[in-house]
């Protein structure tokens, strides 16, 4: 059937000349003989909005909500209005966003008249981004000659019922997906869904978390055994680093998966972090790819990466974490210590990224959240506790820093006018990842790039992008 997944972030269905493109990309597909199953995430920011919306209304600022909801509305039926210029169907559409607008604006009112904004909601309000966006590219695609089918994802990924941070259920997505899209995929049709949007066995509303557009890419790409799943987005591929941080960022041709997943998990926002995990489990090729710039190749995203010359492929920062010290002269080494800490971590549900230990002390990292004083009220029943926010991981990942000599060195002799807090060797071996202060982040990428990417491995980046960029300049 050669099925692919084609998942398009918010930049590229933002608006009528982004969705133009998108249609034109599918449609070269399909002229390959390719069958595509297309995903996409809401308008660019429209997430955003409707979290304001959403908050706006918890406030009782009711017109303030609702200000916001009508200024998305004007946007959707403008750009539908814009892409659709058969007239039934762009009637039919139009109606359908009236429609959505109309429900959206009654949980917005009830929630300003309640002031009470749970999880459960506050997934019901933003799920109308997606919900609205992939019934604008299902019906611009018609217009442009695709046979788009839109397809509701709510009923295709199933998950849990952790609202906001949904986990997948595969055994039933596995069932669903090709019960509900190989039947069109057969008739010759496209089916165009909503990323990021799911429900629960009870049919309501869940989100797989903040860009999740990717994981729903990538679980509709396991379930239906494709033969690629393919990210579209605005920038080249996954580059060196944060081409936004550091304009000097190359492409990366080819990465392995490991590398790939550690760079998301870290804080590379070009992949939601989960997205590798369906693609591991069937052993499919992701790519990321610019709808921007569709004849760029991108990065190819597979299980064995070939050899690199340089050590690191990518080095991405997370941002918004604290750090966390706890003191403890007597009880440290004691046999069950370190369990009792995680044990409060997990009691209120906050992941740690790093741990360093000495023989009174332990220092974790984690994202700066609401709880961290609640946990460390827990934590000082155990032992003195302080913590400090503002702080950023910057990790550089590469499978080819196994086994090489003097790297920790030319690491920290790239920042060694940076203060560096805590500093881990990750157990895969594929990472080198310390923390800093959040200020000092963007400087020690750009720093540390210039130390790492002088002379990089045209096998595995793009050198001649690079090259053609210096020409330009030197005009
Ligand atoms: P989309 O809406 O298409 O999902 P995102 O904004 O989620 O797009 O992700 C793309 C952005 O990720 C890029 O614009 C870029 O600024 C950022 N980014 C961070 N790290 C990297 C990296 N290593 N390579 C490429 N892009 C990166
Ligand atoms: N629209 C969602 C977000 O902004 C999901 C996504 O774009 O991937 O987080
Ligand atoms: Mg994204």
């Amino acid at each position: 059937m050669n099925l692919v997944v084609m998942k398009f972030g918010g930049t590229s269905v933002e608006d009528t000349a982004a969705i133009g493109r998108t249609a034109g990309i599918v449609a070269g597909r399909v002229a390959l003989g390719k069958s595509p199953v297309v995903v996409v995430s809401a308008m660019a920011k429209v997430t955003d909005q409707l979290l304001r919306a959403a908050a706006a209304a918890a406030q009782g600022d009711r017109a303030g909500a609702l200000a916001i909801s009508s200024r998305l509305r004007a946007r959707h039926r403008d750009t539908a209005a814009d892409l659709v210029k058969n007239s039934a169907e762009c009637a039919t559409l139009v109606c359908t966003i009236e429609e959505k607008f109309a429900t959206l604006d009654e949980v917005l009112r009830g929630l300003a008249a309640i002031r009470e904004l749970t999880p459960r909601i506050s997934d019901l309000i933003v799920s109308y981004g997606e919900r609205l966006s992939s019934r604008i590219v299902a019906a611009a695609f018609r217009e442009r000659g695709i046979d788009a089918a839109h397809v509701d994802a709510r009923e295709v990924i199933v998950t849990d019922s952790e609202f906001q941070k949904a986990a997948p259920l595969d055994d039933i997505i596995e069932k669903r997906a090709p019960e509900k899209l190989l039947p069109l995929v057969g008739e010759g049709k496209v089916p165009v869904m909503g990323g990021f949007i799911a429900s629960n066995e009870a049919g309501l509303t869940t989100t797989l978390g903040r860009g999740g557009s990717d994981y729903t890419g990538a679980l509709v790409g396991g379930a239906l055994e494709s033969e690629a799943i393919e990210i579209w987005t605005d920038v080249d591929g996954i580059m060196t680093a944060d081409p936004r941080v550091c304009p000097d960022a190359l492409r990366v041709k080819v990465i392995s998966f490991e590398e790939a997943a550690e760079l998301a998990y870290f804080g590379a926002k070009v992949l939601h972090p989960a997205t590798i995990l369906p693609a591991v489990k069937k052993n499919i090729p992701v790519l990321v790819l610019n709808s921007r710039n569709p004849s760029c190749e991108g990065t190819r995203i597979i299980s064995v990466a070939p050899h690199c010359k340089s050590p690191f492929k990518s080095i991405a920062i997370k941002k918004k974490l604290s750090i966390m010290d706890i003191v403890a002269s007597r009880m440290l080494l004691s046999h069950g210590y370190m369990s009792k800490i995680f044990a409060i971590f997990d009691k209120h549900r906050c992941p740690v990224d790093m741990v360093s230990t000495s023989e009174v002390s332990v220092s974790l990292s984690v994202d700066s959240n609401a709880s961290l004083p609640e946990i460390a009220a827990d934590l000082k029943t155990l032992a003195d506790v302080t913590y400090e926010g503002k702080k950023a991981l910057v990790c550089m990942v590469g499978e080819d820093i196994r086994g090489q000599q003097g790297i920790a060195a030319q690491v920290f002799n790239a920042i060694r006018h940076i203060n560096v807090r805590m500093i881990s060797q990750g157990a895969s071996e594929i990472n080198m990842s310390f923390m800093i202060d959040e200020d000092d982040a963007d400087e020690a990428v750009r720093s540390l790039h210039a130390a790492f990417f002088k002379e990089p491995d045209p096998e595995i980046f793009d050198v001649e992008a690079r090259k053609q960029l210096s020409v330009i300049s030197d005009q």
